[in-house]
């Protein structure tokens, strides 16, 4: 460490760099205990990131990125731009044991105010949209809305149901993501990842890999890119305009109009989560400053106020109800980041 001066102020232990600019001279930690030993790991990981031109802030307030509005601060928070940075992000986070959480575009996640300790990469500027031998390939970052335009604009379709679902399309080949008879996994070819030690390596579309809402990635992979195998169509203007009619029946139904995070629940099989909380009584129910849509029992929204531990309990209000009345027990489809229990 270069120069640092180390102080407490009796809530968090500071250091402090005078030769840095003013944006980066304070380096925050919120862990009332930590040492100067544990700390190390992290003031050499700042440093290194930074001289290779990655963007990495400290003490991110994560609610300025989630579609919840909700959610504490992350330790660091990076914003790769291509593989060759998430591999020194990871190779750097893994040697030195340093927790890491992989994000896109926080639309299908719960971060607890308490915050994300360790890093987060944050996916959404890898950008990139390539052809390849019958092959479109979307970079992690790209918001799906613009892989399903550009791919119609190749006269590539299949993916127009998929229109109007938030998010990048790292984070939807993670979870999944389906509306309307399609899923992500209908039209997956393959994904390129790296594992959690930065190890690259390559999915190929296994009949069983994916089920309803879930993949076969494993917790801390990070998803680079993924190839969808489409339908050429000359008339891809039909394609167009049904992606405009999916999206404009979720504004129809007021999906924008509020602060969430899409189905807090999954369906159980042949069940809707969304008939069955509204059978149970908690459509329209309120916590804080959360509340169970009245358009859509299946959304949780922030009504403005709200705290992630106020969306969180109203779900463990949600569950309850549905498992009193029905013996059903509702299995979370929204990411839960950073502590809650
Ligand atoms: C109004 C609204 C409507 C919605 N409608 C639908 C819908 O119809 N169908 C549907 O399926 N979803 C829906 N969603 C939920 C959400 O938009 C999708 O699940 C979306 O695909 C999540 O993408 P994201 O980039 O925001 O992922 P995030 O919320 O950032 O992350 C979700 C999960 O994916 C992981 N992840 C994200 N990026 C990567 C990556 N590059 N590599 C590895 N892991 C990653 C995260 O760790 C996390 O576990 C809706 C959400 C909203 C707000």
């Amino acid at each position: 460490m270069k120069n640092g001066l180390i102080f407490h102020d009796g809530r968090k232990t500071n250091v402090c760099f005078p030769e840095w600019n003013r944006a980066q001279s304070l380096f925050v930690f919120q862990w009332k205990k930590t040492s100067f030993q544990a700390i190390l790991p992290y003031v050499k990981i700042f440093d290194k990131l930074t001289e290779s031109g990655i963007r990495i802030e400290d003490d991110f307030e994560m609610g300025k990125l989630t579609s919840l509005r909700t959610g504490g601060c992350a330790d660091y928070i990076a914003f790769p731009e291509n593989a060759g940075q998430i591999a020194d992000i990871l190779s750097l986070c893994h040697d030195s044991g340093i927790p890491v959480t992989v994000t896109g575009g926080l639309t299908n996640c719960l971060v607890s105010d308490e915050g994300i300790r360790g890093m987060v990469i944050c996916t959404r500027h890898i950008k990139g949209l390539v052809m390849k031998g019958g092959l479109f390939i979307a970079y992690a970052g790209e918001s799906l809305e613009n892989v399903i335009n550009k791919s119609i604009e190749h006269n590539l379709t299949g993916l127009e149901e998929l229109g109007g679902i938030p998010g990048t399309a790292g984070g939807a080949t993670w979870g999944n993501a389906g509306a309307n008879g399609v899923s992500i996994s209908t039209f997956f070819f393959y994904a390129d990842y790296m594992t959690a030690d930065g190890k690259l390596k390559r999915m190929p579309s296994f009949c069983d890999a994916f089920s309803y809402r879930k993949s076969p990635f494993s917790k801390g992979d990070v998803i680079l890119s993924t190839a969808f195998r489409l339908k050429a169509d000359r008339n891809s203007a039909v394609a167009r305009e049904k992606k405009e009619y999916y999206k404009e029946e979720r504004r129809r139904k007021g999906q924008y109009d509020a602060l969430s995070a899409g189905c807090f629940f999954r369906n159980p099989p042949a069940l809707s989560a969304g008939s069955l909380i509204e059978q149970a009584g908690m459509k329209g129910f309120e916590h804080g400053g959360a509340m169970v849509s009245t358009r859509h029992a299946n959304f949780i929204i922030n009504k403005g106020n709200a705290s992630s531990r106020d969306i969180f309990e109203l779900s463990e209000l949600v569950q309850n109800a549905v498992e009193k009345k029905f013996g059903i027990t509702l299995e979370r489809e929204v990411s839960l980041l950073g502590k809650f229990q």
